[in-house]
């Protein structure tokens, strides 16, 4: 049987952008609905940060911290200007969850629990006095006129003079996440970019590297070429049973990914890009001179670790492994400091929705008045996280981005 429900506004998804923007508006006194299709709000934000929640990142100057946002950065200082990074360290101070900043100006809450995020998350709404319908999907919006009159429910029609959807984008699609909100945005005439994994990790070819398996190249540089263009990022770069992942390779995957869809890409990670092969060359001399009576194995595997110097190792003949260093030759030498600046690694792609942390794509900003978060082509809809083409990189910047979309939209409505 179908019910009829009047509210001020719908919220469609309890993620973090849809609990702040609920409560927000409830806040103001307006009668709020949030309807969300799992039996508990917040499952994404509950894994966060591999569950610790890295729950922004504490640049306090706007323009340093909107560049993380590349070419939506011009969009975002008028919310950012209402709700910004140090609005976010009060909210959760002031809800009893206060923040720590760790490295990379990361921050987190103390307790490092992402669970006692949800839950700050999950009180305010209900303190705000929003009203919260749990395993309610949406099953699509309803439109008369051109406009949204509606959403249909498992439960019935749900009506109200305003609507913020919240929905998410399509990373890990198990905590709700399925994207099916972005394809009614294009069905009511927005230019929806299609959702796209990023911030996601990378699959490789090699055997050297699964061999390599929960080791990470510290202070490695990996370098992607095709016929086009190259990139090169250094960091720590984490070695898994299926590739490479670690923030540098997740915050270059979007880059990889576009570069891939032209064909082919070379890749060779540097496990020395401080050092020049000349510099590299005279450093492993000396250390060989040191260990003379070791063997190469040994003493490679205490320059570099026991496993990444097997990988070096493959460079030269099996048998030369067990000599002493002083009877290394100069060639083989010179071959195992050019593997060490260039191990060479076969990109397959990535590791798709189901790894990725963020989805890429969802509405261009340029179709949002961004000072309230309002659609430019339906007034009553507000469109907040990660339903918005945004891309930006890890550390904290997409749940920033939730706080601060879902503050303004539930400000605004
Ligand atoms: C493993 C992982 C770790 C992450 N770690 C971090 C981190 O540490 N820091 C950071 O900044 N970001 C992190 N992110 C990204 C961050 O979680 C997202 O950007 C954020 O959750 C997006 O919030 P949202 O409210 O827009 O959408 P979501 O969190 O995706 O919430 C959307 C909600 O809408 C509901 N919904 C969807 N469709 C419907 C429907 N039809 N009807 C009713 N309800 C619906 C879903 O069930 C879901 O609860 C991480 C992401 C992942 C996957």
């Amino acid at each position: 049987m179908s019910m009829k429900h009047e509210y001020d506004v719908i919220v469609i998804g309890g993620g973090p952008a849809g609990m702040m923007a609920a409560g927000r508006a409830s806040e103001r006194g307006l009668r709020v609905l949030l309807l969300e299709k799992n039996p508990e709000l917040g499952k994404k934000l509950s894994i966060t940060g591999g569950g610790r929640c890295n729950i922004t990142n504490a640049e306090l100057d706007i323009h340093t911290f909107l560049k993380h946002y590349k070419e939506s950065a011009q969009f975002l200082y008028s919310p950012f200007s209402q709700f910004g990074v140090s609005d976010t360290f009060d909210f959760f101070t002031s809800n009893g969850l206060p923040l720590v900043t760790q490295e990379r100006k990361r921050a987190f809450p103390k307790t490092e629990k992402a669970t006692d995020v949800t839950h700050v998350m999950v009180e305010y709404v209900r303190r705000a006095g929003v009203t919260v319908c749990i395993n309610t999907p949406v099953l699509r919006l309803k439109i008369e006129n051109g406009s949204v009159s509606g959403v249909v429910t498992n439960n019935g029609i749900y009506t109200a003079r305003a609507y913020i959807l919240a929905s998410g984008g399509k990373s890990h699609p198990e905590t709700g996440s399925t994207g099916e909100g972005i394809g009614w945005l294009n069905e009511i005439g927005h230019a929806v970019h299609s959702p796209n994994p990023d911030i996601v990790p990378i699959v490789v070819k090699d055997e050297w590297v699964r061999r390599l398996s929960g080791t990470t190249l510290t202070g490695a540089q990996l370098t992607c070429k095709n016929k086009f263009e190259k990139i090169k990022v250094t960091g720590n770069i984490l070695c898994t049973h299926f590739g490479i992942s670690g923030p540098t390779v997740l915050n270059s995957a979007r880059k990889i990914k576009e570069m891939l869809s032209h064909g082919k890409v070379d890749a060779e990670i540097d496990l020395f890009p401080a050092d020049d092969i000349g510099a590299l060359r005279k450093r492993m001399q000396t250390h060989f001179e040191l260990h003379a009576n070791k063997t190469l194995k040994n003493a490679l595997a205490e320059l570099v670790s026991v496993h990444i110097a097997e990988a070096i190792l493959e460079a030269i003949p099996h048998e030369s492994h067990e000599k002493k260093t002083h009877s290394i030759t100069r060639d083989d030498r010179h071959a195992l400091v050019n593997r060490m600046k260039c191990l060479p690694i076969t990109i397959v792609g990535t590791k798709g929705f189901e790894w990725a942390v963020v989805s890429d794509g969802g509405v261009d900003l340029s179709e949002i008045d961004t000072r309230t978060m309002q659609s430019k082509l339906h007034p009553n809809i507000y469109l907040v996280g990660d339903v918005l083409n945004v891309h930006r990189q890890s550390g904290g910047f997409s749940l920033q981005l939730c706080w601060t979309t879902g503050w303004v939209a539930g400000n605004s409505v």
